[in-house]
């Protein structure tokens, strides 16, 4: 495999999990986002993250400082200018990534790969917006990253087969079981999830349950390991919330309309774990 140093943009949820999983591989990684702060909270829970696999005995101190020395930090993209390939996990808004795109095509090298982990937002358009389009690929990883072996990689319309291997072979490299999916609003995993979660809201919405009964319903009676409420805590309510509408937008069909308790619950700043309340409470 000729990837030997990453970039990832975004230090968030997925972020710092991307950058885990790169650089236990032995793979170098810069971790960037826009500012120290953001960065420093990435590399606190990747060192806490690699904690919980030294206690289940899954690596050891070892590992866990080898794939430290891995991970430089950065908060501009310059940074990334020498890295073979970019993988961008920054917040899930289109305006945001055709800018962020734009710029990693002027500061990255020309043979750079470009990668997006968007969860349902145009592969092609983003590709559209880059120089270099058939080097722009979809390499959806699903949270938490570390535990969840899928990669879904999204071919836009431009990505050459030979980049298509490149991100394949990555993805096996890293631990991950990439799976081949065509560029459409939600792709394929969240087309089917994300719906799923706007009708448990929609039926939390409307009282018909409480979270913890809408969450235990789906438990024990369809056998999801987590509730479809606690699922979009995981997630973030944002990016949920930004996914049902890309889903509405690029389909047109009403069945995809969002509920209105995303907006609320955006608008109060209850986004799910990351910011300590959501469906349920995490700060008490
Ligand atoms: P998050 O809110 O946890 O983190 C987003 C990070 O992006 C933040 O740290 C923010 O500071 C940073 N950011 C914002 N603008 C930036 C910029 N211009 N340059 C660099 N960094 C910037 O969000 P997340 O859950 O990590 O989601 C990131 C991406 O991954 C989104 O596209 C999302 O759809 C996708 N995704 C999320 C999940 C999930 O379960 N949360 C799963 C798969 C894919």
């Amino acid at each position: 495999m000729n990837i030997k140093t990453v970039g990832v943009v975004g230090a968030g949820t997925m972020g710092n999990g991307i950058v885990q999983v790169c650089a236990a591989a032995g793979l170098k990684v810069i971790m960037q986002d826009i500012a120290e702060d953001a960065v420093q909270r990435g590399l606190d829970t990747i060192s806490s993250s690699l904690d919980r696999l030294i206690k289940k005995e899954k690596i050891t101190e070892a590992d866990k400082q080898a794939a430290l020395s891995n991970i430089e930090t950065a908060t501009s993209l310059e940074a990334l200018a020498d890295v073979d390939i970019v993988i961008e996990a920054a917040t899930e808004n289109e305006a945001l990534k055709l800018q962020i795109f734009e710029q990693l095509d002027k500061v990255c090298k020309p043979e750079a790969l470009l990668a997006s982990n968007t969860s349902s937002i145009s592969l092609t358009r983003i590709a559209g917006v880059t120089k270099r389009p058939e080097q722009v690929v979809g390499m959806h990883f699903m949270n938490p990253v570390p535990m969840m072996k899928l990669v879904e990689v999204i071919r836009a319309l431009q990505t050459s087969d030979e980049v298509y291997q490149q991100i394949h072979d990555l993805s096996e490299f890293i631990g991950k079981v990439p799976v081949e999916a065509k560029d459409s609003p939600g792709f394929v995993a969240n087309r089917i999830l994300i719906p799923m979660i706007n009708e448990a809201a929609y039926v939390y919405y409307e009282g018909l349950a409480s979270a913890e009964g809408i969450d235990e319903i789906m438990k024990l009676g369809m056998a999801h390991p987590m509730g479809p409420l606690m699922l979009a805590d995981l997630i973030g309510l944002d990016t949920c919330y930004a996914v049902i509408k890309v889903l509405h937008e690029g389909f047109g069909d009403s069945k995809y309309r969002p509920c209105p308790i995303w907006q609320q619950m955006v608008d109060a700043g209850y986004l799910g774990r990351k910011s300590g309340r959501g469906f349920y409470r995490y700060d008490e």
